[in-house]
């Protein structure tokens, strides 16, 4: 099917109006007509070839809301008009260990990424949600609890598993204290979600501007990364760090933080870090410097179901889709309120109707 949507092909191209194929549904598939895609500091990544391996043309977008236009023969937990999510991943090999014990992120084989990614079945290009409609097998499509809305709820198919998921492995709840490293998409759901489990909570940020909106997300604290007194106290204090920032930074500010047997966990910036780690407070505090990465089908859904229980949803920024570049400039500049979303009816497509 023809499908129309929003590429980069190019780094310094601006993102332009693009018409592909997507494949006819599969008996275990799900088509969903999108109505928002969030815009996760990933698709700016891939878009403008930040890691030097993207493949153009791309349609990024891995934070999709949509309705369900047409089911396989096979698809049993899914109806015609069901609103839907689908986050980074669409397909794993669905065997290995990790996809057994729904960990399909880190599948032996490599996970399908819902954009950027080769189909394992035809061998065909994914393209992501910044487009009228995907096309997913129902085992990658989740369920939106009734109640959320729509667009703040798109943003928790990225933002929200990919910060729930170390909470939930350092097993946060009443009682624990967590840091957040950076106030944007990430570090917003981070704050609310630890918020939400129970835990006291403090912001790091560099902009000093965006104290008053931190603790209305869930902030009991709020210290500024950049001031050292603020630093220095803040020392031996934190059960887990979630470091949500994009680039390259010291770590040697936040291992101290940790209390004994705490962990920083890095789910911002992938590269090399410039400045070398001190082993000194990891050996002695027997702290933890980690990773994560998004987080299984069944835990994403566990966490939309919390956020349905608990009305947590992302605050967001709608948008157009002519303005993703924009959106672009200010993520970089940390100017993010603190989550764009795009509104698919702005794609204007003269086919989005017809099937
Ligand atoms: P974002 O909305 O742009 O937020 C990043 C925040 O980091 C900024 O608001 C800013 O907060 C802080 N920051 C500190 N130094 C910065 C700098 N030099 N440039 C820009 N921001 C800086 O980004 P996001 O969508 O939350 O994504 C954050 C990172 O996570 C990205 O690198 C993304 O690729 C990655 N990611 C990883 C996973 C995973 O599975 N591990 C999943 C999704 C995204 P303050 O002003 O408060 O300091
Ligand atoms: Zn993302
Ligand atoms: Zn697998």
């Amino acid at each position: 099917m023809k499908v129309n949507g929003y590429a980069a092909h190019a780094a310094t191209a601006p993102l332009a109006p693009y018409e592909f194929e997507r494949r006819e549904p599969r008996a275990d598939d799900v088509v969903i007509d999108i109505l928002y895609c969030g815009v996760c500091h990933t698709d700016l990544h891939l878009a403008r070839n930040h890691f030097g391996a993207t493949t153009y043309p791309i349609v990024p977008g891995h934070e999709i809301i949509g309705r369900v236009s047409a089911v396989g023969p096979d698809v049993k937990r899914f109806r015609l008009g069901d609103t839907v999510g689908v986050g980074c991943m669409v397909d794993s090999c669905r065997q290995c260990g990790a996809c057994a014990s729904g960990h399909e992120q880190h599948c032996e084989q490599g996970p399908v990424f819902t954009y950027g990614s080769i189909d394992r079945h035809d061998r065909t290009r994914t393209f992501g949600g910044y487009s009228q409609r995907i096309v997913v097998s129902d085992r990658f499509v989740l369920r939106v609890p009734e109640g959320l809305d729509p667009a703040g709820a798109a943003p928790l198919l990225c933002a929200g598993i990919t910060t729930w998921s170390p909470l939930q492995r350092w097993k946060i709840g009443p009682g624990s204290k967590v840091g957040v490293v950076g106030l944007g998409g990430l570090g917003h759901m981070a704050l609310k979600l630890a918020k939400g489990l129970g835990a006291d909570v403090t912001l790091f940020t560099r902009s000093p501007g965006k104290e008053r909106d931190a603790r209305r997300l869930g902030a009991d604290h709020v210290v500024l990364s950049t001031d050292p007194s603020q630093m220095a106290a803040s020392s031996g204090r934190f059960d887990l760090i979630v470091d949500t920032v994009p680039y390259d930074h010291p770590t040697s500010s936040y291992l101290p933080a940790l209390h004994f047997d705490g962990a920083l966990v890095l789910v911002g910036y992938m590269g090399p870090l410039a400045e070398p780690v001190n082993t000194g407070p990891l050996v002695f505090g027997r702290r933890a410097l980690a990773g994560s990465f998004i987080g299984g089908v069944e835990e994403t859904q566990q966490m939309l179901d919390f956020c349905g229980a608990r009305g947590i949803a992302s605050d967001i920024e709608l948008i157009p889709i002519h303005q993703i570049d924009l959106a672009y400039d200010r993520m970089l500049k940390g100017d993010v309120k603190y989550r764009f979303v795009i509104d698919m009816a702005s794609l204007d497509a003269p086919t989005r109707n017809s099937t």
